[in-house]
């Protein structure tokens, strides 16, 4: 393969991974085989290693000699967790349009020649969107249960089923990783952006190798991050069944008034009593819980720690023989 001229456009890859190394291999296989072909362009991995206690970063020492183009390893001084690596990784990579990609090989590279389409169109933000998903039923109902749900409270568009790989141009990483929020949502902030956006429907297919790192109160985690940073219904929710609570205590009252003055004994009512108790007193504990979800999250906010610690960065440069 001749080599991309100097002034052909960078293009960075930006792969958060956790305990990786059964499958980066085969990440680094594919996209060997598929960047060349994909024009001229120059390329850099910028993979961000979230706390590995594997020997991910042996297997990337050993894969990047045959790689077209410069790799960079941000290793973090613990896990921090996928979105806040994502960011890392956005922050440090020079390219003039990134791809956001898992090291699974969920996010086929495949896709990367209709990304760069529509890059050169002008569209700033180019996302995949989930046709199928592969993966146990419970999950996928879960997935198609939360974006239509997320979709009818939040307060911006974000599009369904899509998830973060796709490619943001400079400006818009420049202005993601620039926001000041400590509870990240990429997609989110991506969406939140603007500017020209378009979405790629594809069919997601089982991880290639290794298990899920995403444990399952990693997603509900996520799954709240969408819920209370970009909606505040719940905290109307809270008001609006106040409010109908107590009008339908006032209807009660007053109703319970006319009975009396118009002789009627009062019923005996116990019943009635501690189904009216509880229910508020549920009501009651709900709302203050979710209070409890903004105000934790103002709590973050004010403590104001960085996202991530990058404890060092290695750098695997493309060589003349590559
Ligand atoms: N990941 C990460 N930090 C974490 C959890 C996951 O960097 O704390 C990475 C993981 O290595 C992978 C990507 O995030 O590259 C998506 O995770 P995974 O494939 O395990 O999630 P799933 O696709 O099962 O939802
Ligand atoms: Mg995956």
């Amino acid at each position: 393969m001749r080599p991309a001229a100097p002034d052909s456009p960078l293009i960075s890859m930006v792969v958060p991974f956790l305990n990786e190394e059964a499958v980066l291999p085969r990440l680094f296989e594919t996209l060997d085989a598929t960047l060349p072909g994909l024009g001229s362009y120059r390329w850099e991995l910028v993979l961000v290693d979230d706390g590995s206690t594997d020997r991910s970063v042996d297997v990337i020492r050993g894969a990047s000699a045959g790689f077209p183009g410069d790799v960079r390893v941000v290793r973090l001084s613990r896990n921090f967790g996928h979105q806040a690596a994502l960011m890392a990784g956005l922050g440090q990579a020079r390219g003039e349009a990134l791809i956001c990609l898992d090291a699974d090989l969920q996010d086929p590279p495949s896709l990367f020649a209709k990304f760069l389409n529509h890059y050169a169109e002008g569209h700033d933000v180019v996302y995949a969107v989930r046709q199928t998903r592969e993966g146990s039923t419970w999950k996928r109902a879960a997935y198609w249960v939360f974006y239509r749900l997320f979709k009818s409270v939040s307060h911006i568009r974000i599009p369904l089923d899509a998830g973060d790989f796709g490619l943001v141009s400079r400006r818009v990483a420049t202005l993601v990783t620039a926001m000041p929020e400590r509870d990240v949502l990429v997609r989110g902030l991506r969406s939140w952006v603007g500017f020209r956006q378009i979405g790629v429907p594809y069919d997601r297919p089982e991880r290639a190798a290794g298990e899920t790192k995403y444990s399952l109160s990693k997603l509900l985690r996520l799954a709240a991050s969408a819920f209370f940073g970009y909606s505040a219904l719940p905290l109307r929710l809270a008001t609006g069944i106040g409010l109908v609570s107590a009008m339908l205590a006032a209807l009660y009252a007053v109703y319970a008034i006319i009975a009396k003055l118009s002789g009627h004994a009062a019923p005996a009512g116990w019943t009635s009593l501690v189904i009216v108790v509880l229910f508020l007193g549920g009501v009651q504990l709900i709302s203050v819980g979710l209070l409890g979800e903004y105000i934790g999250r103002i709590h973050q906010q004010t403590q104001a720690r960085p996202l991530f610690v990058v404890a060092e960065t290695l750098e695997f440069p493309a060589s003349e023989t590559k």
